[in-house]
């Protein structure tokens, strides 16, 4: 089930690695005239929002590396640039070639994947599909469930989150709006793999129980895996009660983020999200990993919030050691944030993180784009 043209594991720190930090925490401008035609002929929904994603691809192999870029307002100034250089080759038959230049130097070459034919089509409900899930990288959907946070809507959002601004419009979808959207993706071709997330719902079940509902809806209308991404529920049985029916529905993959490991910051950074102690996520990833096994769990911890490099690389090591995987990824301020006038981390810093992370990976058997769902965590780290 995983695409043979993106890559299931990068151990390039090195030139791809680089070079994909370098654009994310720097940013990519988009000439107005250029964000029109991406939003019409290309995997480009979000483009007005600063957000899209293109593949760098390998000059080894030719695979492709997801870059998901988010241009805050610390990416006004970025001397990075998307340009348009040689139409037929960025709309001729297995096209999208479009270049990043670096100021008046062409900088690398970048690919753009075509229009989702049904982002034109509506939900049986009336819901522009495009605004209920969209592709992510090949072969992948993804869908934001609650994307009405419960802690935003009581002023108590982590401060880097900006969930309601993110890749689609319609900000409570349905289970079943969702299903008719994988549905079309997957007849369409364009997806294997659907991620389901959410943001915080004030339940007991804290919007997985929503995530299961649309992956039972989903399996009966395409054949495709999922990842489930979830914050930790305090009630370890209700959650794998709700991991296993998950399962059963077809979930090979589990994502839990605890994006901080500094305890010490974790409540200034998330008022809500943060009173989850790292124990808990413990309690969570174990359980996780019982269910869907070593390299099928993943979290992500965001660099360039205050915190330390040990505490990410003990964090990783941490994980590491339960059989999950951390994938480390550089804070880029959304707007509408509340901290959307940081900066990015420095892409030295990033590239020691990683370089330091890759052998804890190694260490404990893990791939860091590994497993059936670990292919799709790639969108922001390496
Ligand atoms: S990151 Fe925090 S604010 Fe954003 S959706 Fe998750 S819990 Fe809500």
């Amino acid at each position: 089930m995983v695409s043979t043209w993106s890559r299931t594991y990068t151990d390039e720190v090195g030139v791809l690695g680089r070079r994909k930090t370098e654009l994310q925490t720097s940013g990519v401008i988009v000439p107005a005239e250029l964000q029109d035609e991406l939003e019409r002929k290309w995997n480009a929904p979000a483009i007005k929002n600063g957000r899209f994603v293109f593949c760098l691809e390998s000059p080894e192999d030719g695979r492709l590396t997801t870059v998901l870029i988010i241009n805050g307002k610390f990416a006004v100034g970025s001397r990075f640039h998307l340009v348009k250089t040689c139409p037929e080759r960025s709309e001729g038959a297995g096209s999208g070639r479009f270049e990043v230049w670096k100021d008046s130097e062409k900088y690398t070459d970048v690919v753009l994947l075509p229009r989702p034919e049904f982002y034109d089509r509506f939900t049986s409900d009336g819901v522009p599909m495009s605004n209920i899930a969209v592709i992510g990288e090949p072969d992948h959907l993804r869908s934001v469930l609650n994307q009405r946070c419960g802690y935003q809507q009581i002023g108590l959002g982590c401060k880097f989150c900006a969930i309601e601004s993110w890749w689609a419009g319609y900000t409570d979808k349905s289970p079943t709006q969702v299903a008719e959207v994988a549905e079309a993706a997957y007849r369409e071709g364009m997806a294997r793999h659907v991620t389901l997330s959410t943001g915080t719902r004030l339940s007991r079940g804290k919007g997985l129980e929503d995530l299961v509902d649309a992956a039972r809806l989903i399996q009966k209308r395409a054949n495709v895996t999922f990842t489930l991404n979830f914050e930790p529920l305090t009630d370890v049985s209700l959650l794998k009660a709700l991991l296993r029916e998950g399962r059963a529905a077809g979930a090979t993959t589990a994502l839990c983020n605890i994006e901080c490991f500094d305890e010490s910051r974790r409540e200034d950074i998330m008022p809500m999200k943060g009173k989850n102690s790292i124990d808990d996520y413990k309690r969570v990833w174990e359980a996780c990993v019982d269910i869907f096994d070593h390299n099928e769990v993943y979290t992500m911890a965001i660099a360039g919030l205050g915190e330390s490099d040990e505490s990410i690389l003990e964090g990783v090591e941490l994980a590491a050691s339960m059989g999950v995987v951390c994938s480390v990824v550089p804070h880029t301020p959304m707007r509408n944030a509340v901290y959307e006038d940081m900066t990015p981390p420095m892409v030295e810093r990033m590239m020691y993180l990683y370089e330091a992370a890759l052998p804890i990976y190694e260490k404990y058997g893990l791939k860091l784009y590994g497993g059936t769902g670990g292919i799709y965590t790639s969108l922001k780290g390496m």
